[in-house]
């Protein structure tokens, strides 16, 4: 028999749609439809990141059956005995240490929307914390602060298709080619129509390579640029009086702090001359409609929020809002990172970003889930080494940790750190598709059902939700993560009973405003509606953009400017420890390969795991070549890897993919955290190199 089946890719936040055509129980292939985003393209990822779904056990064991681990060795389980082993440990816990000594994470992969709901809502209504937090933290947590206060909105304002008719795109920080292809289309789109191109990168990217202006930044100091592009503006009298006057608040403080920062000085730190700094502010200030899209070369940095902010200014300050094809946007990168924000897999925010320290928000809440809820802000999973292994009241300690569809154990910095911390939780329970290394280190392993086996919602990166669809069968003992998760709240005393994923998704709407009207049904219809969409009738169909007329979503519907002190990385270049190091990531697989490492064709094309770029000046200094084994070494560790040499970075700077298992270059990361986002500066620590 066969079918094809419509549903959203699940490797980025592009959000593209696809069919995966199914004959007798096997998909064989997968092609694009004609989504709002792809319009019938699709990437490598998506075109190939399949057939793990067929065949379960192609690089990696897929988990099939519950486990739980007795006398130190994972065993297998049923259902039953798993689901009451995990509520009984999570209760003795709790009542032992009280329920902020738990902690729990959201997913932003194929789980879909609606279990991140019941994930966040089991935290807090079962466990009794705010303990809740999801991988944005490691990557886009930056962009929805400083956006939030910049803005009163931390999305993307413009949505991914209005990209290609902007006449200047400003592309901060960001490598679409690589992390969101169908992105990069809409870009090269943008050129075609004659939109002039800047990319600011330390390296020399495939977008790079498109620009009108490529400005090769040094790494750590994207403020100083971001502020001395701001003084030129200001200075070359390019900025936008009215709309600063009428949509905006802070300019004139905001200017008192810019004037500290012109082109020559930035230029001293930034390695960018004055003058490319003055062409650029020049040419972004001077287009009719200007877009500044970014990713984690802006936000994984200590200093991430005030640059976030800055971005926003460079955008109040030349009138880049209120109509479309202009603005601000954040690219997330995994396909429902979008998602586990909206849902509220936050330590501060309840679906639909409603204050959980705000009195009558959480009544609402208490009221629907017939509990009492923690009025304080929970931890971000950043900090759980810290709460684990160096917190010193012991009353203030994490003892048990569910994770969810992440896998700490490779994705987060400073990976020794990571691992003492997991051997020292009193409970770890791992709910995934895959066993990965954090499961190694588990107590329960839940085997969950994966993309393409299960329905649900996401939201890809321009606040679109999208449908996701069952194709197949799953293969193994399994069920979806919402089940599973509302059987271990059962087994705690806290019956949900929910019977389908519409049923979670009108719960959740019912207590969000900014969703309200996004019914399934609307979904289905129009191919995906874009939040806010308040109205449940067919007339509200959504918003593409956002900050409609330059009103923006503060009380007072004003921007707010923010200006401050540049400062240097959390952790610079030694004698010791001469070359800086940032991590990046490769086209052909997705996050840390869960899922693309276990799909053929995508697997043959980096089968190599690992590598190190470097420039060319550095290779031949240290008389080392393609392919050799070199020692790579950072004050918190030491990992072997391959050698890339490469014409596109400059001399100093190295890179590396946190993708594989060998060659983790997360053993050498910082865990120096922007300290309003907690996000880890994964863009920048001091290494050492040596030819083995
Ligand atoms: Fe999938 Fe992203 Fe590629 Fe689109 S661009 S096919 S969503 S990985």
């Amino acid at each position: 028999m066969k079918k094809k089946v419509l549903t959203t890719c699940p490797y980025c936040g592009s959000g593209c749609q696809l069919y995966l055509n199914v004959e007798d129980g096997k998909i064989v292939s997968a092609t694009p439809a004609d989504g709002r985003t792809n319009q019938e393209t699709l990437c490598l990822k998506g075109h190939y990141g399949w057939d793990y779904l067929n065949d379960p056990q192609i690089l990696t064991k897929r988990l099939t059956k519950p486990q739980i681990r007795k006398n130190g060795k994972l065993e297998d389980v049923e259902w039953d005995e798993a689901i009451s082993y995990t509520a009984q440990r999570l209760s003795e816990i709790k009542t032992k240490y009280g329920s902020d000594s738990i902690i729990g994470t959201g997913c932003a992969r194929g789980s879909g929307n609606e279990a991140n709901y019941v994930m966040q809502k089991f935290m807090r209504a079962v466990i009794g914390t705010n303990n809740v937090d999801h991988c944005a933290r490691v990557c886009h947590a930056p962009s929805v602060s400083g956006l939030a206060y910049s803005l009163g909105s931390g999305a993307m304002s413009l949505s991914i298709p209005e990209i290609e008719d902007a006449k200047l795109l400003l592309i901060f920080g960001y490598n679409p080619a690589e992390s969101h292809p169908i992105v990069a289309r809409r870009i090269i789109k943008a050129k075609q129509k004659g939109a002039k191109i800047i990319v600011v990168d330390p390296r020399i990217t495939e977008s790079a390579r498109i620009a009108d202006l490529h400005l090769q930044i040094k790494g750590g100091s994207n403020l100083a640029l971001v502020q001395a592009m701001a003084n030129v503006i200001i200075l070359e009298g390019l900025v936008d009086h009215p709309f600063i006057e009428d949509h905006t608040s802070g300019y004139e403080e905001y200017k008192k702090q810019i004037e500290k920062y012109p082109p020559e000085y930035a230029q001293s730190i930034c390695h960018i001359p004055a003058d490319t700094i003055r062409q650029a502010a020049r040419q972004y200030a001077k287009a009719d409609s200007a877009a500044i899209l970014w990713g984690m070369g802006v936000t994984q940095f200590g200093q991430a929020v005030d640059v976030v902010k800055g971005l926003a200014s460079l955008a109040l300050l030349t009138g880049n809002f209120g109509g479309p094809s202009m603005g601000v946007g954040p690219v997330r990168g995994q396909n429902n990172v979008q998602g586990g924000c909206d849902m509220g897999a936050l330590p501060n925010c309840y679906p639909g970003y409603q204050d959980v320290t705000d009195d009558i928000i959480r009544e609402k809440f208490e009221k629907a889930w017939g509990v009492r809820l923690s009025k304080k802000n929970g931890i971000p999973l950043t900090q759980v080494p810290q709460y684990v292994l160096h917190e010193k009241d012991e009353k203030k300690k994490i003892r048990a940790y569910y994770i969810f569809g992440e896998d700490p154990g490779q994705s987060d910095p400073d990976l020794n750190d990571m691992r003492k911390a997991l051997d020292a939780l009193e409970f770890v329970v791992v709910q995934d598709i895959y066993m990965n290394k954090t499961g190694l280190k588990a107590d329960v392993i839940l085997p969950a059902t994966a993309w393409g086996e299960h329905e649900g919602v996401c939201t890809c990166a321009d606040r679109g939700f999208q449908r996701i669809r069952k194709a197949v069968e799953p293969k193994g003992d399994l069920k979806p993560d919402w089940e599973i998760i509302s059987l271990v709240s059962t087994a705690m005393g806290y019956p949900m009973s929910y019977k389908n994923t519409k049923e979670i998704w009108d719960e959740m709407r019912s207590l969000s405003p900014l969703f309200f009207g996004a019914t399934y049904e609307k979904i289905e219809k129009m191919g995906g509606v874009l939040w806010p969409c308040k109205d449940e009738s067919m007339a509200d169909k959504g918003t593409m953009y956002l900050h409609k007329d330059g009103v923006f979503a503060h009380l007072d519907g004003k921007g707010k400017f923010f200006a401050t002190e540049w400062r240097a990385p959390g952790e610079i270049e030694s004698k010791e420890y001469p070359f800086s190091l940032s991590t990046v990531r490769e086209v052909g697989h997705y996050s840390v390969r869960t899922m693309t490492g276990n799909c053929r064709t995508l697997s043959n094309l980096e089968d190599e795991p690992g590598w190190i770029q470097m420039s060319l000046f550095d290779c031949e200094k240290l008389k080392v070549k393609e392919g050799d084994l070199i020692r790579v070494s950072s004050k918190r560790g030491t990992t072997i890897t391959r050698v890339k040499p490469t014409e596109r970075v400059k001399a100093g700077a190295t890179y590396m993919t946190y993708q594989w298992w060998v060659g983790a270059c997360n053993d050498l990361t910082v865990p120096y955290l922007d300290p309003v986002s907690n996000t880890p500066e994964s863009k920048y620590c001091a290494i050492k190199l040596e030819k083995i």
